[in-house]
């Protein structure tokens, strides 16, 4: 059996080097550390951490001492004052991209704009964008049902920008929508391409007639590794794997080349790991 990996796949720059701060950290000793939400949306990169000895924490109310980690999604600004005010160091791994975005938004409503974010209101990366800004000033969105509930034309001056873990491409109508009703509509040139990268090379992937079936690897709460899947499963047959347990034997019955992508959250030893177990258990089977 063979195995062909998609050109582009797993972590993304920004969450590789938030990984290494955090591995960095803990190698120098670092004492009473502690991540706010998951590093990456990954189980076992959370478990990892832990077992290095910096645990996930869910909120800063629960931490007085020590270091506090903010991962690549980055945090609500007023999230390091209160850090600073609960007499807690900080280690900071928002992505550079975040930070563009957080001055992107700043910027647009220095201009009087109102904003636009096309993502997932409770996605940690969002809520780093909004928590500690006045609710009237921006809206959050993804799909063309919510955009036409809003009359844009309250609006005068418009600011679109991105979640950096969507695919702009997708959400074109939407923005076309908003563009169509609002006089002056502008975008955000804050797109992050880690995503769409590895979306496109799933879509390779999927093309390839040498290819039998994909796998998508990454963690259960990976909003990307799911839509990696759902790209893949439209060209083959396409399974996804959270961990060695959910693979299945009759997957590969008649299977010579399996193409292989992972979420931006799954750590290149998983990808590993799962081309090993693969093999083992169609030996075992076989
Ligand atoms: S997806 Fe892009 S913006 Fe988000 S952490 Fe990765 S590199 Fe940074």
């Amino acid at each position: 059996m063979k195995f062909i990996r998609a050109v582009k796949y797993g972590f993304c720059a920004g969450v590789r080097i938030a990984d290494k701060k955090v591995k960095k950290f803990a190698r120098a000793g670092g004492k009473n550390g502690q991540i706010l939400g998951q590093v990456v949306h990954n189980e076992r990169v959370v478990d990892e951490m832990a077992e290095l000895g910096v645990p996930t924490i869910e909120s800063l109310d629960v931490t007085t001492t020590g270091t506090v980690v903010f991962s690549a999604h980055g945090v609500p600004p007023s999230f390091h004052d209160e850090a600073r005010d609960r007499g807690l160091r900080i280690l900071d791994t928002t992505c550079p991209f975040v930070y563009d975005i957080h001055d992107e938004a700043d910027a647009a409503v220095a201009r009087n704009m109102h904003l636009v974010f096309i993502g997932k209101p409770d996605h940690r990366e969002v809520i780093g964008y909004t928590h500690d800004r006045d609710p009237a000033s921006y809206h959050v969105l993804t799909t063309l049902g919510e955009a036409a509930a809003v009359d844009w034309r309250a609006y005068a001056k418009i600011k679109v920008l991105y979640q950096s873990t969507l695919n702009a491409e997708e959400y074109e109508d939407v923005v076309r929508y908003i563009e169509s009703q609002a006089a002056d509509v502008s975008r955000a040139d804050t797109i992050c391409y880690a995503t769409k990268e590895n979306q496109d090379a799933v879509r390779e992937l999927g093309a390839d007639p040498e290819i039998d079936v994909i796998l998508v690897i990454g963690g259960r709460q990976s909003a990307n590794t799911r839509h990696l899947w759902e790209l893949g499963r439209e060209l083959k047959p396409s399974y996804l794997v959270h961990d060695l347990g959910d693979l299945e034997a009759e997957w590969f019955e008649g299977v010579e080349t399996v193409g292989i992508t992972a979420g931006a959250s799954t750590p290149d030893y998983m990808i590993d790991e799962v081309e090993n177990a693969v093999l083992e258990l169609c030996a075992a089977t076989s």
